[in-house]
């Protein structure tokens, strides 16, 4: 499954790479490329920009089929912000990345000077789409004054937590919504109503996840796994097609508590939506 931002061909179902260091890197990528995965997100942060390079760079698939996401990492958004995606382009052994990701809002940084910055990456050719990632409301407001075109937001969202505002405030922005932790970082895979819903079309409960948020316009979802068969079953969830009732279903396990990732730096979140579980 693909969305086109501005003529650009986005694979709507990528691998998911945080916490996929060293070999677990260079087993998952490459599984993920053979299986039919053609987006991968990765980051400075996760340190193995390198080894998704090198799994790339083994592959039979073309970098020119591979839709590749990196995200610059917040002590990097001011004067150092060009040098540092040079330094990820060379560890990735390519010459652009497809997507370029903010990771988190800074407010350290003047907000107008750090998407210039992105802006001007994007000019040299460096990056095909630019957006940011954990931006709130009110943050993607502020950035979309600036005039600067943004292909998505890439938040956390899943079942369990309703991003019903930013959503809206994409598609009225045209850009789309980019799910990470599309599976609630593996916790939400138990629950009985998915698991129903998941023996009555034989399927996984992943893929029923995956399938909930694939089922709704402008959403990309990026699931991490080191197993071939999560990998397969996540995969398949393109092919899955859910019914009114089994999406009425899911909808009912967004909890106001359902937010997973809130570090300490995170910007105030958008209020009733997923108030944080840790
Ligand atoms: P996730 O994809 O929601 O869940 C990953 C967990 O689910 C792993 O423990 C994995 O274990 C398990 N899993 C995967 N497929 C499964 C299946 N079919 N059946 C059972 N278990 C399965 O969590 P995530 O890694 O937090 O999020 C995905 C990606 O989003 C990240 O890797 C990263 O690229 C991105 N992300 C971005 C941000 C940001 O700030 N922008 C923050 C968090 C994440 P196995 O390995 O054993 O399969």
């Amino acid at each position: 499954m693909i969305l086109a931002h501005n003529g650009i061909t986005v694979p709507r179902l990528g691998l998911g790479t945080w916490q996929l260091t060293e070999e677990d890197c260079l087993n998952s990528v490459p599984m993920a490329l053979d299986i039919g995965y053609r987006h991968i997100d990765t980051a400075q942060i996760y340190g193995n920009e390198a080894e998704v390079g090198k799994a790339m760079a083994k592959s039979t698939v073309s970098r020119g089929d591979i839709f590749l996401t990196t995200k610059v990492w917040r002590d990097r958004v001011g004067a150092t912000f060009e040098d540092s995606v040079n330094t990820s382009l060379n560890k990735l052994g390519t010459d652009y990345v497809d997507l370029l990701l903010i990771h988190w809002p800074v407010e350290e940084v003047p907000l107008d000077e750090q998407l210039h910055a992105l802006h001007a990456v994007q000019k040299a050719g460096k990056a095909r789409l630019i957006g940011v990632s954990n931006y709130t409301v009110e943050w993607l407001n502020r950035a979309l004054e600036m005039g600067i075109s943004l292909a998505t937001n890439q938040v956390e969202y899943h079942a369990q937590l309703s991003q019903k505002p930013v959503l809206e405030t994409l598609r009225e922005n045209n850009m789309f919504l980019t799910a990470y932790s599309p599976l609630g970082r593996g916790r939400l895979l138990k629950n009985e109503v998915l698991g129903a819903i998941a023996s009555a079309h034989n399927t996984a409960p992943a893929a029923v996840l995956l399938a909930w948020l694939l089922a709704q316009d402008d959403v990309v979802a990026i699931p991490k796994s080191t197993s071939r068969s999560h990998l397969e079953a996540n995969f398949a969830a393109q092919h899955v097609t859910l019914s009114a009732d089994d999406i009425a279903q899911l909808d009912t396990l967004t909890k106001p508590d359902g937010r997973m990732i809130n570090p300490g730096f995170s910007a105030k979140w958008d209020t009733g939506v997923g108030q944080p579980v840790v």
